[in-house]
């Protein structure tokens, strides 16, 4: 296949997908509507932008994404060879000097003979039957985000409301009792905290008292319509949560036989219970609230491990289990790869990660082979089990996820503390992602 390869949105993803792609002799047509147009977050002229924060977090590889850092500079990442030349010291994160990472990604696609930079807005998918990547990222500009909405049938979203997610050994299981509202299912699938009615009233008002996250100017509108953080449901009456998501109506504690007050439910995020979202409790609390809050007042979480804080925030993605294939293209145009945030990663890594994937389909593709995923334990991996809905629970929502190791496949044998199990990840993920390095 000779055809040039479009890609639509240089930021992480995109810039990443094209310098992969420009390296295996693939000629790119790379589109960024900046500077003519931008995002209401973006506001620099060059490729790559760092919207918010400067870390590319943990450069540890005991820590998931340090993992994916790692794998990341193995497949010869652009992004992170760039991250490395720009960085400012920050402890174990990989944090950058922002303009300079920019200006350095920028000019490292420039510099690059087979990739075509277009400034200019995509207001319309590309046609095929030439193969095309979309990574525009969670601010997609509006008339794009209809023609995805349009394919994916609804299974596109502008919001992400994400619940807390704790580890599932630092849950305190003399007062978390196991039960499903009714019984139903297997009758245990969820973990209940409860709550007498002074527990109750004290965190509703510690939620009404804590400090939240202003929302930014472009976000406030939608954010009510669609998500109710759970503080904003507190403003609504001091009774709304214990008739909404802390509703212990078919929950009784079996040790006592009787209903609390109010419960707070936790839900599997993984078959083997190794992490729990407290259902329905997504909040713009700030995390060092959201800390506080939870674990001086709710009931079996004194000691609880975060593995991710609760958001809501801005976020074009698409429920890629359902809508993508294997590869990353869209199930209802092949010709159309996704990649980066969009796809349903959270954060400047993952979305990387993810561009670099979508170029190794692209590659796959164009030269008539089979996919090959990358191996389940790698970050890669995770990242892609993530995507394709592998190691979802049934019934649970698709969310956006950063890489954590509940994305990864069980470790076999039992290994008794976190030091143990995350070392067995990074050992199993450094002895297979050689199967998968060209
Ligand atoms: C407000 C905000 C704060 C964030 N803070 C953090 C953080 O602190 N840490 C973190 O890890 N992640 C953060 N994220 C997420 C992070 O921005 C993304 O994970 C990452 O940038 C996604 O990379 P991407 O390449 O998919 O999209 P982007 O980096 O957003 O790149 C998409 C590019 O496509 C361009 N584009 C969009 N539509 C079109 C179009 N129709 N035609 C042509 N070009 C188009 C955009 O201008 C942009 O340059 C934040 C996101 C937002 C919105």
């Amino acid at each position: 296949m000779s055809e040039r390869v479009t890609i639509l949105g240089g930021g992480l993803a995109g810039c990443e997908a094209a310098w992969q792609l420009a390296r295996a002799g693939v000629e790119v047509d790379l589109w960024e509507m900046k500077p003519g147009k931008r995002s209401p977050a973006h506001r620099g002229d060059g490729l790559a932008e760092l919207v918010c924060s400067n870390s590319l977090r943990s450069d540890n590889p005991e820590n998931a994404v340090g993992l994916l850092h790692e794998e990341l500079r193995r497949l010869g990442s652009l992004v992170l060879s760039c991250a490395d030349a720009t960085r400012v010291a920050a402890g174990d994160a990989l944090a950058v000097d922002r303009e300079r990472f920019s200006a350095l990604v920028t000019e490292r696609i420039r510099g690059e003979p087979l990739v075509r930079l277009v400034h200019e807005e995509a207001t319309h998918l590309p046609g095929g039957p030439g193969l095309a990547l979309v990574a525009t990222g969670p601010l997609t500009a509006d008339a794009l985000a209809a023609e995805i909405q349009a394919l994916c049938g609804g299974r596109l979203h502008f919001y992400d409301a994400l619940a807390p997610i704790v580890a599932g050994d630092s849950i305190d299981r003399e007062v978390a009792y196991a039960r499903s509202r009714y019984g139903k299912g297997s009758g245990d699938d969820y973990l209940n905290l409860p709550l007498d009615r002074e527990q109750y009233q004290a965190f509703v008002a510690a939620l009404l008292a804590g400090e939240k996250v202003a929302p930014h100017a472009f976000e406030e509108l939608r954010f009510f319509e669609g998500c109710l953080p759970i503080e904003t449901m507190a403003e609504r009456g001091p009774d709304v949560l214990a008739y909404g998501p802390m509703k212990p109506v078919g929950l009784e504690d079996p040790r006592t036989g009787r209903r609390p007050h109010a419960v707070v439910q936790l839900r599997r995020e993984d078959a083997a219970g190794t992490a729990w979202n407290l259902v329905g409790f997504q909040t713009r609390l700030t995390w060092p609230e959201q800390r506080r809050i939870f674990t001086s007042l709710l009931p079996g979480l004194a000691r609880a491990e975060f593995l991710r804080l609760g958001q809501v925030h801005r976020n074009t993605f698409v429920e890629a289990p359902a809508v993508l294939a294997p590869d990353l293209s869209l199930r209802a145009r092949p010709h159309l790869f996704l990649g980066g945030q969009i796809t349903g990663v959270e954060g400047y890594v993952e979305s990387t990660g993810c561009g670099l994937l979508a170029a190794r389909a692209i590659l796959d593709r164009r030269a008539g082979r089979p996919f090959r995923p990358p191996p389940e334990g790698t970050a890669l991996g995770a990242l892609h089990r993530h995507l394709t809905g592998r190691g979802h629970l049934p019934g649970t929502p698709y969310q956006p996820s950063n890489v954590v190791f509940s994305l990864f496949p069980p470790l076999e044998g039992r290994l008794r503390g976190k030091q143990a199990r995350k070392a067995a990840h990074v050992e199993r993920a450094r002895r297979q992602l050689p199967e998968w390095i060209p």
